[in-house]
């Protein structure tokens, strides 16, 4: 199968990151008063939006200013030679922050994930997990004291003079796995407690400590659906900073088709034809449109009999 590089939303490494500028302070001062820079004002997981539902950009003056207003600030990275960075107004209400930045109102980047530019939809949401990931680490999980942002945002480091430990952003790898039936004909889809009748998506779990990802991918099955898996085969990976994810794709064959859900993640799990899924897929219920979960289900659909 052929994966391209950057195909799932939230991904794509559309910016050059320049990780070897963040812990330039100089140069750091120097591109937050360029005025050629681009900020990206976020509030609380959101992004600040115009009566266009477009997130805001700033640069100038304006850019400048609210760096300067921002609880946190982050560089995201250069694009096209310009920097980039996020500003966190979350310390202002909701209404300030709209003000501030000439915006309409504050929104979830996955609620606009269908009509952004594949470019901008990362920049937002890698800003949302720094942002996210910084507001959970304002202390020092060694010694209590607080921590202070780094790094052209990319560290919090421990104020106490004897601990002074570093703390980088953290990520939650979660694999996300199509099961197909041993003569791969059907794949296996579960409702999610909570979820409403009809409501079918593929199988996923967080990988655990001490774990691979295979071994993640066969536990969560044996747990979820008491299936015995193999053939795990690598599908592609998606940025998920929602607050933290990063979805892993599998494919995986099962040893047999009994299933036996575990009554509390998973309500129900039954197999599905491809005509089946077909027919969900004509009717527009293939899974969210920014998710791989949709990408694992329509490879599979296409694929016909997987060689
Ligand atoms: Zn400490």
């Amino acid at each position: 199968m052929r994966i391209d590089d950057g195909v799932f939303a939230y991904g794509g490494g559309w910016l050059d990151r320049a990780g070897a500028l963040r812990a330039d302070e100089d140069r750091m001062a120097a591109l937050r008063a360029d005025e050629r820079s681009v900020v990206l004002p976020h509030w609380r997981d959101r992004c600040l939006v115009t009566a266009e539902n477009v997130p805001v950009r700033l640069s100038g003056v304006d850019a400048v200013r609210v760096l300067e207003a921002a609880a946190e600030t982050a560089f995201l990275g250069l694009d096209g030679g310009v920097a980039v960075f996020a500003a966190d107004l979350s310390g202002h209400a909701e209404a300030d922050a709209v003000a501030l930045v000439g915006a309409v109102s504050t929104v979830d980047v996955r609620k606009l994930a269908g009509h952004l530019a594949p470019a901008e939809a990362a920049a937002q949401a890698y800003a949302r997990g720094l942002f996210y990931w910084h507001r959970q680490q304002r202390w020092c999980g060694s010694c209590g004291a607080v921590t202070t942002a780094g790094g052209g945002g990319h560290v919090r480091v421990c104020s106490a003079a004897e601990c002074g430990r570093l703390f980088f952003p953290r990520i939650e790898p979660a694999v996300i796995v199509l099961v197909q039936a041993p003569e791969a004909d059907r794949c296996l889809l579960a409702r999610h407690t909570g979820a409403p009748e009809g409501s079918y998506s593929t199988l996923a779990g967080f990988v655990e400590v001490g774990e691979s990802l295979e071994d993640a991918v066969r536990r969560e099955m044996a747990e979820e659906v008491g299936v015995e898996v193999t053939d795990l085969a690598y599908q592609g990976s998606q940025a998920w900073p929602f607050p933290a994810g990063l979805m892993v794709a599998f494919r995986a064959t099962a040893a047999s088709v009994e299933v036996k859900v575990d009554g509390v993640e998973l309500i129900e799990a039954r197999w599905f034809t491809r005509d089946e899924l077909g027919a969900r897929a004509a009717a527009g219920r293939l899974g969210r449109v920014d998710s791989i979960d949709r990408h694992l289900l329509g490879s599979w659909l296409t694929a016909g009999q997987p060689g």
